[in-house]
């Protein structure tokens, strides 16, 4: 029988545990593991003799070159290509690769964002070997590359990228969890892991379309456009039939990421036109991050491929449902136990409702932080803007949950569970089923959705990596708190209670589980005190607040100079977005559409003159009010433009950072918008086949 293509090509790239048992000896393999579930140091002895297996496994597959593949602070990944040639006595090349290079590389780092922690003239930066990853091989027009994950620090050990201070993080909510869950009896419990499903939100355009749009090329969204007469008004996109050209898109891409053993699971269409999403199953916290990381590549690579082009952009056109990325969390014993499962009958489980209580407790207490780890200057369409849900931070707990809050808080014990119900549709034909004890509310940022929470503020086009990073350390953090209440109770079992009574009293007020899109939650929220930040750059001085330092150092998972240098960081990636934007409407504007719009205007002109002469009692009003109309906006366009120009200009007298973030935001961003307006009403009146770009209608609906 032949192999199902899913069985015949998974992981065949990936240096995975199945290859290192075939090639490792025996006795290595079996430290290997150890290592590797005790979280040890890598003895450099075993590290050799995993460098040559994995080299000859990559010669085998035709690499030539390796990489330390790491995640610096643009939020993308990095790569410097080495072969693996050695320098030999004869002529004969030689190809070697060491346990040292597979441990340790040294890029020179000095053009990555470091927010000061490393001054230019001091560009060392490591790459250390992540060796919970597994290494995997790129297949492109470069060859075959053997692609090593790695984490990118400082001479003097400042991580300067997303995966240390995740690494960091995950260190910290297994120290403290597995205390945790000592005290509920699982003392054989060695490691708590941290879990992550990500949700991939993108868009597809023709590629032959997108080229012609420069705001697509530089900013990778629409600055101008019209919304054509239908957008997604009837919903008939989402879920709906895939087109033959996305489908193939979607085959193709589904066996490239299985062949990297990225677990694809889930593939339909979303709410906007030309909109979808993909979905894998989750994996530990740092894997996944990898792995979000090697789709979005994937999905541009394999665009290009069937002619399209990949946006992940959190707001590639204005007026249509934007891209996220949902993050799904959840906790995991190393024997299995999932923290936030709360079984057939959670109002007797007590390990859960502490947890629950406990990240109930630290939301409330750290919403800023949360909103803040999923936001960049492309979210902030998506968050708090004109069309997006307010950036409030609150929990859905679903019915179950909710009415044993209740209980809890009603009398301080708790007596019953909702029980889950068979779901009759009232047809004989088809099978009574089972519901879920959670309905789905799908306007909640963070909703419990049955065994894990499920964070769905994240922009479409970040890493995972900060929102994973701080949801463990808050976490950490609040689990050594009750650990050490614990740790000093007599009677451990009336302590849980207490301290589960208390945590869902006093924050209770971040449970939600009514519309978080209606105008009447941003009222409603403003009552309860829960704060609403309207967009990133004002986020930012929370992340360097001293209790937000404090509780990354006690956790260990950012310094107080990582913490300022990142802050540094976020601002200068603001103010040059907005500035390459606005950069790109003053191109668009004075080198495509004003020049078409005048064009139009000198052919209406003509036109009025010629029906004029031939016939000069026609009526002519049509015409005059088109052109009087075209001109007004032209010399409104022209205005806003000037104007766009000068503040831009302005921007660069401004201090580098905050201040001058805080000017893009303020100044610039309404600036653009200014330009903008007239623009796309002008895109409405001007004859098609004058208008410089495709528009959103050849770019949404003719894919
Ligand atoms: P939906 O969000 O549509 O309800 P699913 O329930 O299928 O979709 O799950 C979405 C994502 O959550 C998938 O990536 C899935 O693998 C992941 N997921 C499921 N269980 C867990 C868990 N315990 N921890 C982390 N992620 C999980
Ligand atoms: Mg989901």
């Amino acid at each position: 029988m032949s192999k199902n293509v899913i069985e015949e090509v998974f992981g065949t790239k990936v240096f995975n545990d199945e290859v290192m048992q075939k090639k490792l000896p025996k006795d290595v393999y079996k430290s290997w593991k150890k290592t590797l579930e005790n979280g040890e140091d890598l003895n450099s002895d075993i590290a050799n003799v995993v460098a040559h297996a994995m080299k000859e496994w990559a010669l085998e597959n035709g690499a030539t070159h390796y990489t330390h593949w790491f995640q610096p602070m643009t939020g993308v990944t990095a790569e410097k290509h080495d072969s693996f040639l050695s320098p030999a006595s004869d002529s004969r090349p030689v190809l070697e690769f060491s346990g040292k290079e597979l441990i340790k590389g040294e890029p020179d780092a000095s053009s990555f964002p470091s927010g000061g922690l490393r001054a230019t003239f001091e560009a060392r930066g490591y790459t250390a070997w992540d060796c919970t990853s597994p290494a995997f091989l790129k297949d492109d027009a470069a060859g075959v590359v053997l692609c090593i994950p790695t984490a990118f620090c400082s001479y003097t050990g400042e991580a300067l990228d997303k995966k240390t201070p995740l690494l960091r993080s995950m260190e910290a909510i297994s120290k403290q969890g597995t205390r945790l869950v000592k005290h509920f009896g699982y003392d054989d419990v060695k490691r708590v892991l941290c879990s992550v499903g990500a949700e991939q939100e993108y868009f597809l355009v023709d590629r032959d379309k997108y080229l012609k749009r420069k705001d697509l090329i530089f900013a990778g969204r629409t600055l101008f456009g019209a919304m054509p007469p239908k957008g997604q008004d009837l919903e008939d996109h989402y879920f709906g039939v895939i087109k033959e050209r996305i489908a193939s898109f979607m085959k193709d891409l589904n066996t490239e990421l299985w062949k990297l053993g990225i677990l694809a699971k889930t593939q339909h269409n979303e709410v906007a036109p030309a909109q979808h999403e993909l979905a894998p199953i989750f994996t530990t916290a740092n894997i996944a991050a990898d792995h979000n990381q090697m789709i979005m590549e994937m999905m541009k690579k394999v665009a290009i491929r069937h002619n399209m082009e990949c946006l992940l952009h959190e707001k590639p056109f204005a007026g249509v449902n934007g891209s996220g990325k949902h993050d799904n969390w959840s906790l995991v014993t190393d024997t299995g136990i999932n923290l936030l499962n709360p079984g057939k009958r959670p109002h007797e489980n007590k390990l859960f409702l502490l947890v629950l209580s406990a990240i109930i407790k630290v939301v409330d207490e750290n919403p800023i932080l949360l909103r803040l780890s999923a936001s960049n200057a492309g979210n902030d369409h998506r968050l708090g803007a004109n069309e997006a849900p307010p950036a409030i931070i609150s929990i859905f707990l679903g019915q179950q949950l909710e009415d044993i809050i209740e209980q809890i808080l009603d009398e301080g014990k708790v007596s019953s569970s909702l029980q889950v119900d068979k779901l009759d549709t009232g047809v004989h034909v088809l099978p009574l089923i089972k519901r879920d004890a959670t309905d789905r509310n799908r306007t909640s940022p963070f909703a419990f959705t049955g065994n894990k929470f499920e964070f769905r503020m994240l922009g479409s086009s970040m890493s995972v990596s900060d929102c994973n990073t701080v949801l463990n350390t808050i976490v950490a953090n609040e689990f050594e708190r009750i650990c050490d209440e614990l740790d000093k109770a007599e009677d451990v079992n009336a302590k849980i209670k207490e301290i589960t009574v208390k945590n869902i009293e006093a924050h209770k007020r971040i449970i939600f589980n009514g519309d978080g899109y209606s105008e009447g939650w941003v009222e409603e929220a403003k009552r309860r005190g829960l704060p609403n930040i309207p967009s990133w750059v004002e986020s930012i001085p929370y992340s360097i607040t001293d209790e937000s330092i404090a509780l990354f150092e006690k956790q260990n998972v950012f310094t107080r100079g990582e913490l300022e240098s990142r802050a540094e960081i976020m601002y200068e990636n603001y103010s040059k977005t907005i500035n390459i934007e606005a950069k790109t409407m003053i191109d668009m504007a004075s080198k495509q559409y004003i020049p078409a719009v005048i064009k139009y205007t000198r052919e209406l002109a003509s036109s009025i003159n010629s029906v004029k002469e031939a016939c000069p009692d026609a009526d002519i009003s049509v015409q005059t009010e088109i052109l009087k109309r075209v001109s007004t906006l032209l010399a409104k366009s022209q205005v806003a433009l000037k104007r766009l120009e000068e503040v831009n200009n302005e921007s660069e007298a401004k201090v580098e950072g905050k201040e001058r973030a805080l000017f893009y935001r303020n100044v610039v961003f309404p600036a653009m918008d200014d330009l903008r307006n007239p623009i796309d009403e002008l895109e409405m009146v001007v004859d098609k086949k004058d208008w410089p770009v495709p528009s959103y209608g050849d770019l949404i609906f003719e894919v």
